[in-house]
């Protein structure tokens, strides 16, 4: 399929990226389980290796496959190319490798998945990297918090768990102001509910795990590039304007203009770093994106259904989802994702911290994970699981509180989950 601006979604989530394979004519895209390729002759491989020809040398750096799932997510997200990699906080050190050095920052929400939460606010500091923790709702603290050596601001488009959306357009704003990228993390909205790029993001970063695949048997993630920043703007990341000694000299803004910060990500990123996705991983997260849409209205569907039910249930204090017309983000999800907040949110027990443990022991349709995104609903108590590293504070930040319930609502029959969680906030009351 040759792919053009005419396509729509559904189309798209089949066919981009993918043909029918060139030596067998197979239609489903093979699982190239492959660690190397041949070359031609001796010149075809001193080329792939200067970057000069665009080819298949190693798996840990390219593979066919995998090249399909980058074409592929880079088109749903109105990008221009992307890198594959091992998780989705694999795709997030990725996104920030080419930009940071050693002392600079990343001013980031405090919004966030909690386990990038950790990863910011601890581990990244061994690289001499720094994240400052900002609320994306105050965007005079977001510039403040801007310094000389701020290289990105980092959120999450629909924030996980506690129903918040960024208003990425208000980011996307100072980050231009700044002349730094925003990246955004997508992955709960995904490109079917919301396209960060098309509200000035630079960098999308997914984590394949959750809903592009769909069904909880992947661990992987990717960084997809809009192509729009001038990395040679200014000299803030000499990694993509300067000239690179592991490959003479060459400077990537320069030689790959709007794929600078995709080749980077395959050449330096994936060589060096090595987190790299396994070709059947590739292959089921191609599988899972073929339903996207179908998946994501269910889910959106049900979702919404839910969270209505559950506002007036006696055993609730309150829902956070931004699909309910009384959250405080309502307004901003109709400018954001406007075909659905996501099927992600939180509820908060009038029993508090006991209850909501009883809460999740006695549910038997939904399951006990710490994951979302799956067909099958789930449930966690972040603040004794995902979000225990984190402080009280921090918790409260996350919307993550003692009192509060995650559900990942899944694409079963709405009546069949609501009746589960019923007969659970019974058992807990
Ligand atoms: C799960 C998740 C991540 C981390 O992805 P892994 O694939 O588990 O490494 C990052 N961000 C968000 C929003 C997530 O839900």
């Amino acid at each position: 399929m040759t792919d053009g601006p005419t396509y729509g979604f559904d189309t798209l989530q089949i066919h981009a990226g993918a043909r029918p394979d060139p030596a067998t004519g197979a239609r489903q895209t093979p699982i190239y389980q492959t660690t190397a390729y041949v070359f031609r002759d001796a010149e075809h491989a001193a080329a792939l290796f200067n970057l000069q020809e665009v080819g298949y040398i190693y798996s840990r750096l390219t593979n066919p496959t995998i090249a399909v799932l980058q074409e592929r997510v880079a088109t749903l997200e109105g990008g221009v190319g992307a890198v594959a990699c091992s998780s989705g906080h694999a795709a997030q050190i990725m996104a920030l490798f080419p930009l940071m050095q050693p002392g600079m920052n990343v001013v980031v929400s405090t919004r966030l998945y909690g386990g990038t939460v950790t990863q910011f606010s601890q581990t990244i500091k061994r690289f001499g990297w720094e994240a400052k923790f900002v609320d994306f709702d105050d965007m005079d603290a977001v510039k403040a918090a801007i310094d000389d050596n701020t290289r990105a601001l980092f959120c999450e488009s629909v924030a996980n768990p506690g129903g918040y959306i960024t208003d990425l357009r208000a980011a996307a704003d100072v980050a231009d102001g700044a002349g730094i990228p925003l990246i955004v993390d997508n992955t709960s909205a995904t490109p079917y509910l919301c396209r960060p790029i098309e509200h000035g993001a630079t960098l999308v970063v997914h984590s394949l795990t959750k809903y592009l695949t769909g069904n909880g048997t992947v661990t992987g993630g990717i960084v997809v590039d809009s192509g729009k920043f001038d990395w040679s703007a200014s000299d803030k990341f000499p990694s993509l304007s300067e000239p690179e000694p592991a490959y003479h000299g060459l400077r990537f803004a320069e030689t790959f203009g709007p794929l600078a910060f995709t080749f980077h990500g395959i050449a330096i990123g994936l060589r060096d770093l090595g987190m790299t996705l396994n070709p059947q991983a590739a292959h089921y997260t191609l599988m899972g994106i073929e339903t996207l849409s179908l998946r994501m209205e269910r889910h959106v569907e049900n979702a919404e259904k839910i969270a209505a039910w559950l506002e007036g249930h006696d055993a609730i204090d309150y829902v956070t989802y931004a699909g309910l017309p009384s959250s405080p983000y309502y307004a901003r999800k109709s400018e954001i994702c406007p075909k659905g907040a996501g099927a992600l949110f939180t509820i908060a027990l009038k029993g508090g911290y006991e209850s909501c443990v009883k809460f999740v022991d006695s549910l038997e349709v939904f399951s006990h994970v710490a994951n979302l995104g799956d067909t099958r609903s789930l449930v966690i108590h972040s603040a004794s699981t995902t979000h225990r590293q984190l402080t009280p504070e921090q918790q409260e930040a996350a919307g993550a509180a003692p009192n509060v319930v995650r559900l990942s609502i899944g694409i079963e029959d709405a009546e069949d989950l609501m009746h589960d969680l019923d007969q659970a906030l019974k058992a807990a009351s």
